[in-house]
């Protein structure tokens, strides 16, 4: 079916070799360039986050209510950020590489709800399409208080309309979660890859759980089918979705303050590093925007994927995008890291952010293992794999020399570095899940 011809491709693109070799390989743009030019290619500006937070802020009301556990935060669905500096030294041990500057991690591991970076781009999406649909019905103005959406009148109003994802587990708890609390009639489409656990807790809260034996994007695919015969149906569509990268993209500011509060200057002699999981896209590509519209050419974003489904980086490498898989270069896509497992890139994120992400990287399942037994074992927080793909990303760029070189990071600089290493996941794992993933991360 692919036209993609390997021998072609890998003489003009050499780093395809190391991806189909399942080889760790790490790619630093030298297209990359300033904010305020990059940014254009986006299509969308500080505007639209602002958008996507006031609407967000408007809802805390309903979601102090609707969900206890974010009454800390007055409603606002925020993780925390810590440094690491037991696990700062052993990544150097481990290495024999010095990092720079402060590590720090942002645990959206341990987001309230759904215990996932989908926290933020899945919740915001389904809150979005609740306001829409009440507002056009005349039962909500953006004055309101929104804790009245926390009712039998506004649930039996939502349970007129259905909700439909593809996922491969995270995605569809936040939406799922989200969406059945507000009374919709929610489906999750699931690939094969789905956790039982997770299967199981959505259908504990009220959702549809729809299984295939394919992979991700045969799930979407028939989701998407699906949603097309009931126009009643809104399906939420992981590949494209500006919503959902919006939504995500409210962690820059959130971010800002955080680091704010904590005293750390991100600016021109204090560069900011951020490693970011990517699967299809969409929640990285989302915080980097919303990190660099903060923070403008003083943050690089680095992506970090599974060798086994390097989508993101073979898209935006070969600038063929969504026009091609994993799979169209013998990659087999099948990983432990559960949302990474993805075979074809985002077109959308993947055009819209090429300038303005600094690099990609793969690395190994067993690596991934090993370093979350190592995490626990130094700063006792305990992720799922898929989150500890962006804890090497200190390494990847403290060894990259071109990379430093091109970009004018001299010695002083990099010893005021900040490095973010974002957790995507893992603060829902069952304990037995997670005691299984720790002695086999112990194991190897
Ligand atoms: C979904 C997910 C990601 C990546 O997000 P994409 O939008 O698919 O790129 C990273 N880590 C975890 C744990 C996820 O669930």
């Amino acid at each position: 079916m692919s036209a993609i011809n390997v021998k072609e491709l890998t003489a003009k693109f050499p780093k395809v070799s190391e991806l189909i070799e399942l080889k760790e390989s790490s790619w630093f743009n030298p297209e990359i360039t300033t904010f305020d030019e990059a940014v254009k290619d986006v299509g969308l500006d500080a505007a639209n986050i602002k958008d996507a937070s006031d609407r967000l802020k408007r809802f805390a009301p309903y979601l102090c209510k609707a969900f206890p556990e974010t009454a800390v935060t007055k409603g606002i669905i925020e993780s925390e950020i810590i440094s690491i500096d037991n696990m700062k030294k052993a990544l150097e041990e481990k290495f024999g590489t010095k990092i720079t500057g402060k590590l720090l991690l942002k645990k959206d591991s341990h987001l309230p709800i759904s215990g996932s970076i989908k926290a933020r781009g899945g919740i915001y999406e389904v809150l979005f399409h609740a306001e829409e649909l009440a507002m056009k019905a005349g039962l909500l103005k953006p004055e309101d208080d929104y804790s009245k959406l926390f009712s039998e009148e506004f649930k039996n109003f939502f349970k007129n309309y259905k909700i439909a994802v593809g996922s491969t587990g995270n995605l569809g708890l936040s939406i799922g979660i989200m969406s059945a609390k507000l009374g919709f009639n929610v489906s999750v489409h699931m690939s094969a890859d789905a956790r039982e656990w997770k299967k199981k807790k959505l259908r504990a809260n009220g959702v549809n759980v729809v299984e295939y034996q394919n992979d991700y994007s045969v799930a979407v695919a028939q989701g998407r089918e699906e949603a097309k015969k009931d126009p009643s149906c809104f399906f939420i569509d992981d590949e494209n979705s500006k919503t959902l990268f919006l939504g995500y993209s409210v962690a820059g500011e959130r971010l800002k303050n955080q680091l704010d509060n904590m005293g750390i200057i991100v600016d021109k002699e204090h560069p900011l590093f951020v490693y970011l999981p990517c699967g299809v896209g969409g929640g990285p590509g989302g915080v980097a925007f919303g990190v660099k519209n903060q923070y403008k050419d003083n943050a690089h974003c680095i992506f970090a994927e599974p060798t086994h489904s390097p989508c993101m980086y073979l898209g935006v490498y070969t600038g063929l995008h969504e026009k091609i898989s994993v799979q169209d270069i013998g990659i087999d896509n099948v990983t432990a890291a559960d949302g990474l497992a993805v075979g074809r890139p985002s077109g959308f994120v993947g055009r819209a952010m090429h300038r303005l992400i600094d690099g990609y990287y793969t690395i190994s399942d067993d690596e991934m293992y090993r370093l979350l037994a190592l995490l626990n074992k130094k700063e006792n927080v305990k992720l799922e794999p898929s989150a500890l793909a962006g804890m090497e990303g200190p390494i990847r760029v403290a060894q990259n020399e071109e990379y430093l070189k091109r970009m004018g990071f001299d010695e002083k600089t990099l010893a005021n570095a900040t490095h973010i290493v974002w957790a995507t996941g893992g603060g829902m794992v069952p304990a037995e899940e997670m005691t299984k993933y720790l002695e086999k991360g112990a194991s190897l």
